[in-house]
Parts: C-alpha cells; structure tokens; sequence
C-alpha cells in the first residue's frame, strides 16, 4: 500500500519506504491512502493460532511484504515475551477488561511496535534497495527509548540513539537506558522536558544541510518514534486482537461494539485504536486519558488545542506531553484529508502554541471520543482502590485510563464491554506504586520492588531484577537545541 503525507496529500509512496522515511520532508505524517476494510470472520480463525499470526496480518495489510516473512517476523518479535499470550487479558468484571501490554522485554508496550519496527526497516532497505544505513533518532519520555534500543541492538545496517529529558523520567527507566547493551546505541540526556528533547529530533530531521552531512558519512536519518508509520501498524493489531477475544469469550456478540481506554500521551496508542475502528472493528467509544498534563482533554471538550500552559512532572512520565503528534493523523481525517487545513493547523501550533478547530468538527470527534484526566491524587487512590478490590496491581499509566473509565461510566452509565489498555509493569515506577499502596516513601527503587512484592505477592520481573548488577554504559548530557553536537559524536565514535 502507499501511504500520503498529512500536509501534501499529493505526495505518496510505497509504506515501506516510509518507514525508512520516518517523517515527510514537508514535516507532514504518513497516513494510508486508504483505510483497508478487515474481514473479521477469517481473522478470527487465525486468532486461534496465537497473536503473532494476527499482528502478520494486519502488517500485510499496509506493507508489501510476503506473507510469508511477515509471520516469520512477527513470530521473532514476540517470541521474546514472557507469556505465550503475548497480550493476555485480565477480566475485572462482567463489562471490563484489563489488556497488558507489557510483557516484553522493557516491559512497557512500546515492545509491541518497537520489536517489529527494526526489522521492518531491514526489510525495506533490501526492497528499496537503499545504500546508506539507517540512523534512527528518538525522543524518549522514559519507554520508547529503552524498548527502540532493544529493538535495534545490534540490527545490521542500522544504529539508535535515543535522547531523553535528564530529571523527566522514572530512575527504573533511566537505569535501563544508561545500562543498555549493544554496539550500535547511543543514548543521550537533554537539560529540559520531553518536548523539548522532540522538538530537538524534529529540527534535526528538518535541517537540510545536516542531512546531507549525515548521507556523505552513509548514514540515512529515520525515526522510532510513533510518527513513524512502523509503529502504528502493529499496535492496530491488538486491538483487532482484543475484539476477536472478546468474541470468543462470548463478552461481545457478532457484530456488538466495545470501548477503548487508552492512557495517550504522544497520541500514538489511542490512535491505533482508532484506524482498528476505520478498519471495521466495531468501537463505541475511544475514551482518551491524559494526567494532569491535560491539554488533549480541553481540546476533545472544546475544541482548542492550547500546548502553552504549564508543564507538570507526574507518576506516569510517559504520558507527561504538552504536543501530541500523532494527533495530527486524527486532525487529517477530521479534516477530510484536506491537507491545506492540517498544514495551517500545525503552522498555527509551531507559531503560536496553538490553534482551534470549529464547533462542527469538535462535535463531530465527540460522536467516537471521550477524553478525560485524572490527577496525582486520583491517580494513587485509583491503584490502591483497585489493588484492594480485584488484588490487580495496576502501574500509574494504567492507573491513569482505570480512573478515567471509572469517570465515564459514573457520568454515563454506559456498560459496554470496555477493554482498559494497560501499558506497563508497576515494577517500572515502583517507588510511586509503593507509595499509592501502603503510603511508605522508599527512597531507593529496588528496596521499593522488595517491599512491593511483599506487599503485592506479584513477582518482580527479571528485567527489573537483574539491573541492580548492570554497568552503566552512557552518560552524556546536551544542553536543549544542541542535540547535534551528540549526533555528531556518536557517528565519529565519540559519545560517552
Ligand atoms: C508511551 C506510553 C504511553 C502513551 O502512549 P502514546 O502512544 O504516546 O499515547 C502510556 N503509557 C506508557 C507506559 C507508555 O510507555
């Protein structure tokens, strides 16, 4: 399938080379030119033979990549997961669903697309027949970097380095970054926040001249970030994945619709969720969850997107994004793919921080979204509510979208069966799950995983166990708008 750019509809290409791509030059998105319509009954029958052989399917919707090596793929991508499941779901009631994401390698479900992205990208170079190797840079804010690095360790013809804020992120996510293995990695902290350290990947990918520089030493610049259209596509996957179980459990009748929650941050999962819809997946409501960092529910309620406020550091890090940029995707098809109203969108939003759609447009999204947040306090008695009631320990991200679908279904009273994406493991933030618990502020984080698993009787996984003994391997630090000096570092071998 070919893919457009949301600021010039006129220019396409193959999917596969956008995924070498990264981002358009016109600093547009990649979308497909075309929703592709699912069939439903013979997805169902490959449910039977596990998640792998779904997420093939979808994949070979949108890459012309054989079938064949599609399942060889996805089977190598999750083969790394520590239950056969891939994807289990927790049933906490007769209408809610709990589906973990993260039972990949970094633990956060950034592995489901960050496992299938790397090789991806292998398999278009070989078809697009591309000399220069692909240099991946990433903004993090705190899961992405960690799970892209483990995606491309030691990914022939390609190398990472991620960059993330200094004091933005969780000291188990930090940890895993600085320990990462791997002979084509590099990983850098920003004095500033998450936007910042994006703002810096996005003005590299647009300075022509530094492209150029970086083509004559052989290397191409892609993202692994979730603009990238590799990531998207595999995480449209699970939710088809999430009704066909449905199904089968009989929860959901052929045909009968279910709800989302998704805690949203860059916008990228809840997004996925939505092209599942457009692709036939029978939705109800999306229900979009933001922390206290509250700008995508002013702009579901009212219709202006106001990114100049002020910024808040929370328990759920991953979430804590002032521009979501995969948003620029919904605003393309709410537009009715008119990319002339989306590029004034975004100019709008680079000039002034802001911008606003009209009341049609707001009622229009109103008709598939349900956007609220939740704050600390909430966040904390949310974990400990539903420890005390079901004994499921949820993370502060999952935590985040609970509290939100308990406030949809107290202002609705809507009972369709809702599936509750969860997101990562509570050993990623244990100081903060310890806190919301049992009230104890542990100072260092692996005396808090003891106590949790105490507390909990849920086993700490060995990923977080095991980090007590890494080396740390990075440390360099670049001021904000100076992420170029550490590129340039790292292709002459230099950064620390
Ligand atoms: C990235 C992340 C999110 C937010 O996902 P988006 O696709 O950016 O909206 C939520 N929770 C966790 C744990 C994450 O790592």
């Amino acid at each position: 399938m070919d893919v457009i750019s949301t600021r010039n509809a006129n220019y396409k290409i193959p999917a596969t080379q956008a995924v070498l791509k990264g981002i358009s030059e016109d600093g547009g998105l990649f979308v497909p030119e075309y929703f592709p319509k699912l069939d439903l009954h013979k997805l169902k029958k490959k449910a039977h033979h596990g998640y792998d052989a779904v997420a093939a399917a979808i994949l070979g919707e949108f890459f012309d990549i054989g079938g064949h090596t599609l399942k060889k793929l996805t089977e190598l991508a999750y083969a790394g997961f520590d239950t056969r499941e891939v994807v289990p779901m927790a049933k906490l009631s007769d209408t809610e669903y709990v589906m973990e994401l993260s039972h990949g390698p970094t633990l956060a479900f950034k592995d489901m697309a960050l496992q299938v992205l790397p090789q991806l990208i292998s398999e278009s170079l070989k078809i697009h027949e591309q000399e220069n190797d692909i240099l991946v840079l990433t903004a993090t804010s705190g899961d992405t970097g960690k799970a892209a690095m483990e995606g491309f360790r030691d990914v022939p013809r390609t190398s990472i380095v991620v960059f993330y804020p200094l004091h933005g992120v969780a000291p188990m996510q930090k940890l895993q970054m600085v320990t990462q293995e791997g002979g084509n990695v590099g990983v850098c902290a920003v004095k500033g926040n998450f936007d910042d350290a994006q703002n810096g990947v996005k003005e590299l990918f647009g300075n022509g001249v530094f492209n150029r520089e970086v083509e004559q030493k052989g290397f191409t610049l892609s993202s692994a970030n979730s603009i990238n259209i590799g990531r998207l596509v595999p995480q449209v996957a699970y939710y088809v994945y999430a009704y066909l179980k449905l199904l089968e459990e009989g929860a959901v009748s052929e045909g009968g619709a279910v709800n989302f929650c998704v805690p949203t941050g860059n916008f990228g999962n809840i997004l996925a969720a939505y092209y599942a819809m457009r692709m036939g997946v029978p939705v109800h409501k999306l229900i979009c969850a933001s922390n206290r960092n509250n700008v995508l529910t002013d702009f579901f309620d009212n219709g202006h997107y106001n990114a100049r406020r002020e910024f808040y550091k929370t328990m759920s890090p991953s979430m804590d994004i002032l521009i979501s940029s995969n948003l620029e995707r919904l605003l393309f098809e709410l537009a009715g793919r008119d990319d002339a109203v989306v590029a004034q969108w975004m100019a709008e939003l680079s000039s002034q921080g802001a911008y606003t759609i009209s009341r049609a447009a707001t009622d229009k999204l109103a008709r598939h979204f349900y956007a609220d947040f939740c704050d600390e306090r909430e966040t904390a008695a949310t974990i400990k509510d539903i420890f005390s009631y079901y004994g499921y320990v949820m993370d502060p991200h999952t935590a985040v979208a609970q509290c939100v679908y308990d406030k949809y279904v107290g202002e609705t009273g809507d009972n369709t069966p809702t599936v509750v994406m969860s997101t990562a493991n509570p050993y990623k933030f244990t100081q903060d799950v310890l806190f919301a618990l049992s009230g104890e502020k542990e100072q260092d984080a692996f005396a808090a995983a003891d106590k949790l698993q105490d507390l909990t009787n849920l086993e700490i996984p060995e990923q977080i166990s095991g980090l007590i003994k890494k080396p740390i391997l990075h440390g360099s630090v670049v001021e904000k708008g100076d992420q170029i000096s550490a590129v340039r570092q790292f292709i002459e071998g230099e950064l620390d």
